[in-house]
C-alpha cells in the first residue's frame, strides 16, 4: 500500500471531522476506504503529519491526543464532562497580541497557539442537573 495512498485518505477523513478526533475514531473511518491498515500506521501517519505541519496535533488537556485539519493557530474549548473539544470563534489579531506590537511581531512567526478555555458545552450544560 503506498504511503501518500495512506496519508490522503487520513487526511480527507479528518478533514470531514470538525470535531477534533482522537486516532481511534479517525482509524474505524479510514479502515471502511483501507481494510487493511492497522491503528499503529494510522497513529504513525497521524504524528509525521502533524511533525510536517499539514494537520495539527491538539495539546489540550484530557488523556487522548486529538487532531485537527485546520492548522492555523486558534483557540480550543474542551468540555470537562464530555471531552468535547470546539474551536473558539476569535479575532486573529486580538487573540495573538494586545495592544500596538507590530513591532514586536516583526521578523516573527507564530506556529502555535496553546488556549484552551474548559468548561462544559451547551450540551451537558443543559443536561447537567439542578
Ligand atoms: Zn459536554
Ligand atoms: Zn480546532
Amino acid at each position: 500500500m503506498r504511503k501518500t495512498k495512506q496519508r490522503e485518505v487520513i487526511l480527507r477523513v479528518l478533514g470531514t471531522h470538525m470535531d477534533h478526533p482522537s486516532a481511534d475514531i479517525i482509524y474505524e473511518e479510514v479502515r471502511k476506504h483501507l481494510p487493511k491498515i492497522s491503528l499503529g500506521t494510522v497513529y504513525r501517519n497521524l504524528e509525521l503529519m502533524s511533525e510536517a505541519g499539514s494537520i495539527m496535533k491538539l495539546e489540550t488537556g484530557g488523556s487522548v491526543k486529538r487532531f485537527d485539519p485546520v492548522v492555523s493557530p486558534h483557540p480550543h474549548f474542551r468540555c470537562i464532562k464530555c471531552g468535547a473539544i470546539e474551536d473558539v470563534p476569535y479575532d486573529e489579531k486580538n487573540v495573538l497580541f494586545s495592544g500596538n506590537t507590530d513591532n514586536w511581531a516583526h521578523g516573527r512567526v507564530i506556529q502555535k497557539l496553546n488556549i484552551e478555555y474548559t468548561g462544559l458545552c451547551a450540551n451537558c450544560n443543559g443536561n447537567s442537573p439542578s
